[in-house]
């Protein structure tokens, strides 16, 4: 019988396995740190998640927003929300937009807590900030493409990310080598400072995001 050895190569995992694999052990490790934090401040993660997704958000966000961004049903989100509003690190008050609907704020208290817990997970902005500048700069634009085709497929929740703006003008000066443009500083955006979750971020209509993911992935 012929038998043909194996390279050492034959097994390896595709390259696109091999990243899911990495950037799932790099959420693991995250996870993980957020986990020893929230018990520490005596809440669970869904709760730590939620203060997080309140941070920065002047405007008061509504629950099927929350629930949607932590793929959690409406009824869970309400109990992890209602929990936070006993504690007093979040409010819950009338949109300003619609006086029959409540939002959600972080309280002072809340805020505080996030900050702590952005020193908290430290460890892993200090990781990335060891990292070469043209290699920040790559893996970024790697995950925000990674990003794009997942939104295609429709399984990534909205972001308050450049791309999906009301303010970003994709190619505005097409074949320069800042293409894109932030209407609301007036002012080209570099690919390496486009956000994934900006304070000032609007929406956009649908069919705008749909289109600036595309030309991006
Ligand atoms: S920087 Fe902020 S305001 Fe400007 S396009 Fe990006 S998300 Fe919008």
């Amino acid at each position: 019988m012929d038998i043909t050895p194996e390279t050492p190569w034959d097994s390896t995992p595709d390259i696109s396995a091999r990243i899911i694999a990495a950037i799932s052990r790099v959420s693991s490790v995250l996870r993980a740190g957020m986990w020893e934090f929230a018990t520490a401040e005596h809440l669970n993660p869904t709760q730590a998640e939620i203060l997080q997704l309140l941070n920065d958000r002047t405007e008061g966000v509504r629950l099927s927003w929350l629930a949607a961004q932590l793929s959690v049903s409406a009824a869970s989100a309400s109990d992890s929300v209602t929990a936070l509003v006993t504690k007093g690190l979040v409010r819950k008050a009338r949109a300003p937009d619609d006086g029959r609907a409540s939002a959600l704020w972080l309280t002072d208290a809340g805020k505080q807590l996030v900050t702590r817990m952005g020193s908290a997970l430290g460890f892993a902005d200090d990781a990335a900030a060891a990292l070469e500048a043209q290699v920040q700069g790559q893996l970024l634009v790697g995950l925000f493409k990674l990003i794009a085709q997942l939104q295609k497929s429709e399984r990534f929740p909205t972001l308050r990310a450049c791309l999906s703006c009301r303010y970003f003008e994709a190619n505005k000066f097409p074949g320069q080598p800042t293409p894109h443009h932030c209407a609301l500083v007036k002012a080209p955006l570099p690919i390496t400072f486009l956000r994934i979750d900006c304070a000032e971020h609007q929406p956009s209509d649908a069919a705008t995001e749909r289109r600036n993911w595309e030309i991006f992935a």
